[in-house]
């Protein structure tokens, strides 16, 4: 579906990519996983065309994204950003049918889809008419999800979707995302940096250190046959974490 050969991304000439070399599965959820800066919004940037790499290629359907058609590639690709990146100033029913406006979409086909859309998102139809500092940081992900969603992509791309959620609603969002993911049967590529995360919703794991992929396989891959000492490290940090928690809390 995606293909990276050979992807390298330098700022300011430090390095923030290594070249990678990457093929995400069709119908499959990939998570990109690893510590902060590692590069893993860098990455899905690169994926879906917002940045050029210095080197390499990206593929997208079996075609070279390059600036040309990167725009076209890229309603094919639904983009979530970390953080949502919802338009403050337009409501969540205009921050969801943007695109499909633009690009000339009959009022019929718009309010139809809004219905799939909310069904699908369990998200209220009476919060349609909201501004996004309106709504609850769930809602608002509902919100940034349908908009992704919208032009029915054929690969959803997602950064840190969950990441500003509190415990418990973040909790509840995992279970209804992977649910999403299985029934629309979708090519999703997520970021995140919780481990627990990436094992229940991804299919394959890619754990990422200082812009360079250390491994990629199931989480019982990471944890039984980790491909060097960094993927146990990784783990037990964030095993560590739960366990000091769960002492804290006895
Ligand atoms: P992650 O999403 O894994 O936390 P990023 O991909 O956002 O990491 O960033 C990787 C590295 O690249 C970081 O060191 C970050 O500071 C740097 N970086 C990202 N975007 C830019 C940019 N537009 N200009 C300069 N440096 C950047
Ligand atoms: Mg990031």
């Amino acid at each position: 579906m995606i293909e990276l050969s050979g992807v390298s991304k330098t700022y300011d000439g430090i390095s923030v990519l290594s070249p990678v070399d990457l093929e995400i599965p069709i119908g499959k959820t990939t998570v990109l996983i690893g510590p902060s800066g590692c590069g893993k919004s860098t990455l899905l940037r690169l994926m879906i065309g917002l940045i050029r790499p210095d080197s390499g290629v990206v593929r997208f359907e079996g075609m070279d994204l390059t600036p040309e058609n990167a725009t076209q590639l890229r309603r094919k690709m639904g983009y979530v950003i970390q953080d949502g990146g919802l338009f403050p100033h337009l409501t969540a029913h205009d921050n969801v049918t943007i695109m499909a406006r633009q690009l000339g979409w009959d009022a019929g086909r718009i309010a139809s889809r809004l219905v799939e859309l909310g069904d699908l998102t369990r998200f209220p139809v009476d919060g349609l008419g909201r501004y996004p500092t309106q709504l609850s940081g769930g809602q608002r992900q509902r919100v940034s999800l349908m908009r992704a969603l919208m032009l029915e992509p054929d690969v959803v791309l997602l950064d840190e979707p969950l990441g500003a959620l509190d415990p418990m609603i973040r909790s509840d969002l995992q279970a209804e995302l992977r649910d999403i993911f299985r029934s629309l049967k979708k090519t999703v590529v997520m970021v995140t940096h919780d481990l627990g995360e990436a094992g229940f919703l991804g299919d394959s794991i890619v754990l990422l250190r200082e812009g360079r992929i250390v491994q990629q396989g199931t989480i019982s891959d990471l944890i039984h046959h980790p491909a060097e000492p960094f993927v146990t490290q990784f783990i037990n940090a964030q095993r560590s974490l739960l366990t000091a928690l769960g002492d804290a809390n006895s």
